[in-house]
């Protein structure tokens, strides 16, 4: 309820008077329900001023009443199948609202039923009200992401197992996402395997590429715990010796992300975090290979707030979480990605991924 009641303050402040969140991420968040998205209406409605409740479907208020919805004291507001859910959701709220806001993935045909249901009402997103309270992990959030980092790290640390000459990408890939599994996650989510020159393309999956001997290897997987929350790490592997130049730029590579993980702490700006890792690579001459962000935030999605990024301004503060994921990437021949997961501290971080960062040579 604590996630409630901070939502419900944060919309007052921002002059929403409500808060209309469909299921997902957010609903996830507030509520604990992780509800199936279907056409039919589920909508959590939390009035600025006033009791939240909820609009479901008949057939879906025994799931919603199992789940940690049923221990939340919430109202649930059953609707029948001839019944117009958007016309019963807008009769529950008090007259006049100026200011109503959607969650940022409500399905479109749902935003635009909420239009012709509230019409004198202005939509706005949720997301910047409901994004500064879920960029700052509790210290139970910290304790999920912590165990998400620790199931991943245990697939990482298997690899030798799986990536090894003359087998696909695709091979490889397969073992992996059964390992996600293995490991503790509900879901594998994504499952990077880009050997050679596919290492150069950043979200480059799996392919029929056969690995061969001395294939520097990107490997960066993720998947979702039962309690919702995400894990993602990459480590660079080298199928056998690596070619000379690799070895060079992946030293580099290794100076800064352990110099963006020692640096990132409350305080520093995003864009002040990026550049730490950035001006290490350009000094080395390899500025134009590291061609994206230094990270994103995770918890119950993958990419949150806040985004380590040259552009924005923001202050990282205790209990944010975030990756920490330079790469090097040279066109047509082979590239390097190393990404832990930190979170915030008081006075520092502290990375969620233990496995080591040198380069393994498998
Ligand atoms: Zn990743
Ligand atoms: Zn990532």
């Amino acid at each position: 309820m604590a996630h409630i009641e901070r939502a419900q303050a944060a919309a007052a402040a921002a002059g929403i008077d409500a808060l209309l969140i469909s299921p997902g991420p957010d609903l996830r968040y507030l509520t604990g329900y992780d509800a199936l998205p279907l056409e039919r209406l589920t909508c959590l409605v939390l009035p600025a001023h006033g009791e939240p409740f909820m609009v479901v479907p008949l057939l879906e208020k025994p799931a919603a009443q199992a789940s940690a919805v049923g221990t939340l004291g919430i109202e649930l507001v059953a609707w029948q199948e001839t019944e117009d859910p958007y016309l019963l959701l807008a009769g529950r709220l008090p007259a006049g609202l100026i200011r109503v806001a959607v969650d940022n993935h409500m399905w479109a045909e749902k935003v635009l039923a909420f239009q012709d249901a509230l019409p004198g009402a202005r939509q706005v997103l949720a997301g910047p009200v409901l994004s500064e309270l879920r960029m700052r992990k509790t210290p139970e959030e910290a304790a999920s992401l912590k165990a998400a980092g620790a199931a991943i790290d245990r697939v990482h640390h298997q690899m030798a197992d799986w990536l090894r000459p003359g087998r696909t990408e695709r091979e490889v890939g397969k073992d992996i996402a059964d390992a996600i599994i293995q490991s503790g996650h509900s879901r594998a989510d994504f499952v990077i395997v880009a050997s050679g020159p596919n290492g150069a393309s950043p979200h480059h999956e799996v392919s029929e590429r056969v690995i061969e001997a001395g294939d520097p290897v990107v490997v960066d997987i993720g998947g979702t715990m039962p309690d919702g929350y995400c894990s993602d790490s990459t480590r660079t592997y080298s199928v056998g010796e690596p070619p000379a130049e690799f070895a060079t730029y992946y030293d580099v590579l290794l100076r800064a992300q352990m110099a963006q993980t020692e640096a990132a702490r409350p305080g520093i700006t995003a864009a002040e975090l990026d550049a730490v890792g950035r001006d290490i690579i350009a000094a080395a001459g390899y500025g134009e290979f590291f061609i994206h962000r230094t990270g994103h935030g995770i918890g119950l999605e993958t990419h949150e707030e806040p985004y380590i990024v040259s552009s924005s301004s923001r202050v990282l503060e205790p209990g944010m979480a975030f990756s920490i994921e330079p790469g090097i990437y040279l066109p047509g021949k082979h590239g390097a990605r190393i990404e832990d997961i930190v979170i915030c501290t008081e006075d520092g971080s502290e990375r969620v991924n233990q496995t080591p960062r040198e380069l393994r040579v498998i």
